[in-house]
């Protein structure tokens, strides 16, 4: 071989080894850069059992991010894709999930605030069939038609209300009495009208006979429209007191200046107008103008400027102590 074929062989050769050198480092940068590629996600153990459940990768994700002290629960209830605006309400709580799922099937019609919120306050149920017993008998206990009023309970601070403002002898909770008062003389001093109370405190077994009064005239379904079971009445609490203007019924105490009154001036003194009109599906009354509840003023003040029932308002506070 001559020198310069030599030379022509070693070029070749140097060439053929640049070419594969050149090869394997292109192989090897895109395999690095396969590396970092977003095809390959990581995913903790606990988001994958989040997908194992059925959320997507996105939704597992989230979750672990925003709600990593709800794990177990999370893990423990059933599967619905729309969790995160279950999450999101303020009032959720996960005892109730399943009642949430249950009661959206049967109202498609709420939307899942509204789902939420009434099945926290059990509307889920009808009415009278799921009892709680009601243990706090401070000025802010519920008594309505699922919150259920011992039958040996008695308020311990029952006061006289005076003569002069009453129909006939009646007793209320001293701080309630106290702030009815002021109220009274008040509409009397600030617009010169005048009311009386015509019903305050309830024993059990007065409402017991009242509400027997009308089963047996008229039947349960039209008793329940119209009175209270016993147990179930808020005037058992010694909060609640009606008022009548005189020369009006109390059906009709919508159509006096006193009426008026009263709702424009009643948180002043701690007092709501307890059953609204529009609100008979949470409340379980027809509107009752004259059906005054004492919660404090704090309270009044909330639930009156915010248009609130007490039971949302009782909601509310319950979630927010847990
Ligand atoms: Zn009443």
């Amino acid at each position: 071989m001559s020198k310069s074929t030599i030379r022509t062989l070693w070029i070749a050769v140097c060439v053929v080894a640049l070419f594969i050198a050149g090869i394997y480092a292109v192989s090897r940068t895109t395999k690095t850069t396969a590396v970092v590629l977003p095809d390959e996600p990581k995913q903790s153990e606990l988001q994958k059992q989040y997908v194992a459940k059925g959320y997507t990768d996105e939704v597992a994700a989230l979750l672990e991010k925003n709600y990593s002290q709800d794990s177990s629960q999370l893990l423990s209830i059933s599967y619905t894709p729309n969790i995160l605006d279950y999450l999101q309400q303020p009032y959720f709580r996960f005892a109730n999930y399943d009642r949430y799922l249950e009661y959206s099937r049967k109202h498609p019609e709420y939307p899942i605030a509204q789902v939420v919120n009434r099945t926290n306050m059990y509307l889920d149920y009808d009415f009278y069939a799921h009892d709680i017993a009601v243990d706090d008998y401070s000025i802010l206990v519920l008594a309505n038609k699922y919150y259920r009023l011992g039958e040996s309970y008695v308020p311990k601070d029952l006061v006289d209300i005076p003569s002069n403002l009453s129909t006939y002898a009646m007793k209320g909770r001293r701080e309630a009495v106290a702030a009815l008062e002021t109220l009274i003389s008040s509409m009397k001093s600030e617009a010169d009208l005048t009311v009386r109370v015509t019903s305050a405190y309830r024993s059990y077994s007065y409402q017991n006979s009242l509400y027997n009064t009308y089963v047996n005239a008229s039947g349960e379904a039209a008793a329940d429209a119209l009175s209270a079971r016993p147990g179930y009445s808020e005037h058992q609490t010694g909060l609640a007191f009606d008022l009548l203007a005189s020369g009006y019924t109390l059906e009709n105490f919508y159509k006096t200046p006193q009426s008026q009154w009263v709702s424009e001036n009643a948180y002043r003194f701690g007092f709501i107008i307890r059953y609204q009109e529009g609100k008979t599906d949470i409340t379980g009354y027809s509107k009752e103008e004259w059906h005054l509840r004492y919660v404090g003023i704090d309270a009044a003040t909330y639930i009156t400027s915010h248009d609130l029932t007490f039971e949302e308002y009782y909601m509310m506070n319950e979630v927010n102590e847990q």
